[in-house]
C-alpha cells in the first residue's frame, strides 16, 4: 500500500494536516518531527512512500536537507515553509520539488490537499513532448515526472502525429518551433485538423527572438505559448495546469450530458441518440441487436417501507449489477426512475435469451445491505427483450416495452423474448 510522508516539527501545524491528509485519502500518512526520523522510515524496507509534505526548516535540517533525501529517493514532494524570500524559493525549485505552500496562508491546507490530488491524478494524463534536442525533450520530460504525469517524447513533427494516431488519449502536446522538416506551428495545424480545443491541448515553446512567434502558435491552434530562455518552473507549471484543467472541465461537462447523474449509466437521451446510430451500423453490418427493458418489481414499496434513500441505493445496486452483466460496447441506460434499457451487440435469440435470465436470477439472489449493513432486503426484476430486427429504435424499445407488461402480467420475476 502507498504511504505518505509528512515532516513536520511544529506540533500544532502538523497534528492539523496530518488529520486533513487522513480525512481527505485513503493512504497511511507517517509523520517524522526531524530528518533523522525521516531518513530512519525512508530506508525501512517494507516503505512505500508516493508523496511527502516537507517542512523546508526542521530542527536538525535548517537549510531543506530533508528534501533532498526524499527527492532522491524519486519520490513526489511538496514543501512548506513560513519564510519565501527569493532565495528560499530558488533553492526549492532546484531542489525539484513538485511544488511549495506557505504556512502562514490561511488557505494553507486547502492548498495541500488540491496540489496532493493533483498529484494523484496526474498519472491518468498523458503529454507529449516534440522537440529536436534531446537535451530539452529530457528536460521537460523530467520536469513533467515530478509532477508524475505520463510522458511520450518525439524528435519531430511526422514522428508526434503518428504518435498522437497511436495514442487518443493524449491531452496535451509541449512542442518546440525550431525544428527541422515540419516546424511547431505547423505540427498545430496539422493536429487542429483532427483534435479541438475539447480533445487535446498544444503549448509552444520557442528560443526564437522573433516576438510574433507566440501569436503565430496560438494562431495554429495552440493554447499556449512559452518562451525557453526565460523559462520558470513555476510558471511552466502554473500553464500546464491551466490547459490540462480546461481539458478535464470540458470532459466532465460532456459526461454529464450523456450520463445519469445517480447511478453513473448513460441518460434516455444518450440511449436514443448512440442506440439510433448502433442500429444503422447494425443494419449496415449484419450484426444481431437486441434491446431489454428492464423494470424493477413493486419499487414503489421499497420507497414507502424504507424511503427515498434506500430506494436510491437499490437503483444504484440494480444498476451495477445490469452493467457488470453486459459488454461495454453495450450501451446500458437509465432510461426512468427504476427502469433501464440494454441495447445489446452480437447478441442473438438464444444469448439473448439465457443472459437476460441469469441477470433476473443475480439480481434476485443479490442481497442489498443499508444502514451501515445492519438492514437488507432482496428485489427481483421483469425483463422484456425483443430480439428481432426493427427499423428504428422506437421500434425495438417500443416491442420490449409490451414484451415487459406481458412480464409483469405472468407474476413479475421473469422474462420474456420476442
Ligand atoms: P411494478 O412492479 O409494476 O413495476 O411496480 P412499481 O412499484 O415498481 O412501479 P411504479 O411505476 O408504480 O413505481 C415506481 C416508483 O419509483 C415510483 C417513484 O416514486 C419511484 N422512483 C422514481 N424515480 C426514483 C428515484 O430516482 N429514486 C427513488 N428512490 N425512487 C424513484
Ligand atoms: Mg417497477
Ligand atoms: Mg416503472
Amino acid at each position: 500500500m502507498k504511504q505518505i510522508l509528512l515532516a513536520e516539527d511544529s506540533p500544532m501545524f502538523g497534528r492539523l494536516t496530518k488529520a486533513r491528509i487522513e480525512a481527505e485519502f485513503d493512504l497511511p500518512v507517517f509523520w517524522v518531527k526531524t530528518l533523522k526520523e525521516a531518513v530512519t522510515l525512508l530506508d525501512m524496507p517494507k516503505s512505500n512512500f508516493s508523496m511527502a509534505l516537507l517542512d523546508f526548516n526542521l530542527p536538525d535540517a535548517p537549510h531543506g536537507e530533508v528534501i533532498d533525501e526524499v527527492i532522491k529517493r524519486g519520490i513526489s514532494t511538496l514543501v512548506f515553509t513560513s519564510n519565501m524570500s527569493d532565495e528560499v524559493r530558488e533553492q526549492v525549485w532546484e531542489k525539484k520539488v513538485a511544488d511549495y505552500i506557505l504556512k502562514d496562508d490561511p488557505n494553507s491546507l486547502e492548498y495541500i490537499i488540491s496540489a496532493m490530488k493533483r498529484l494523484e491524478q496526474n498519472s491518468d494524463s498523458l503529454i507529449l513532448v516534440v522537440d529536436d534536442s534531446s537535451t530539452y525533450r529530457n528536460i521537460i520530460a523530467e520536469l513533467l515526472y515530478i509532477h508524475k504525469y505520463r510522458v511520450i517524447t518525439a524528435r519531430n513533427g511526422e514522428s508526434a502525429l503518428q504518435i498522437i494516431d497511436k495514442h487518443p488519449e493524449i491531452q496535451l502536446v509541449i512542442t518546440d518551433f525550431n525544428m527541422p522538416g515540419m516546424n511547431g506551428c505547423l505540427l498545430c495545424q496539422h493536429i487542429r485538423k483532427q483534435y479541438k480545443f475539447d480533445d487535446l491541448a498544444i503549448i509552444g515553446i520557442s528560443s526564437e527572438n522573433d516576438k510574433s512567434i507566440g501569436a503565430r502558435f496560438i494562431k495554429s491552434g495552440a493554447n499556449d505559448f512559452i518562451i525557453k530562455h526565460s523559462f520558470i518552473v513555476e510558471e511552466f507549471y502554473c500553464r500546464i495546469h491551466q490547459c490540462l484543467d480546461n481539458i478535464h472541465l470540458i470532459q466532465q461537462t460532456k459526461e454529464a450530458a450523456i450520463k445519469d447523474f445517480l447511478t453513473g449509466l448513460y441518460n434516455r437521451r444518450y440511449f436514443f441518440h448512440a442506440g439510433a446510430m448502433l442500429i444503422s451500423s447494425g443494419k449496415r453490418d449484419q450484426i444481431k441487436l437486441a434491446c431489454a427493458m428492464i423494470d424493477i418489481d413493486f419499487f414503489k414499496k421499497v420507497n414507502d417501507t424504507h424511503g427515498h434513500d434506500v430506494g436510491d441505493i437499490v437503483i444504484c445496486k440494480v444498476a451495477d449489477l445490469i452493467q457488470a452483466r453486459m459488454r461495454t460496447t453495450d450501451i446500458v441506460a437509465r432510461i426512468g426512475g427504476e427502469e433501464f434499457c440494454v441495447l445489446a451487440v452480437n447478441m442473438g435469440n438464444k444469448d439473448a435469451e439465457s443472459i437476460f435470465q441469469e441477470l433476473r436470477q443475480t439480481i434476485a439472489d443479490t442481497i442489498i445491505t443499508f444502514n451501515n449493513k445492519e438492514d437488507s432486503l432482496q428485489v427481483s426484476v421483469s425483463i422484456g427483450v425483443c430480439t428481432t430486427a426493427e427499423e428504428r429504435l422506437e421500434d425495438m424499445v417500443k416491442k420490449a416495452d409490451e414484451l415487459l407488461y406481458l412480464a409483469k402480467n405472468n407474476g413479475r420475476n421473469c422474462i420474456k423474448c420476442g
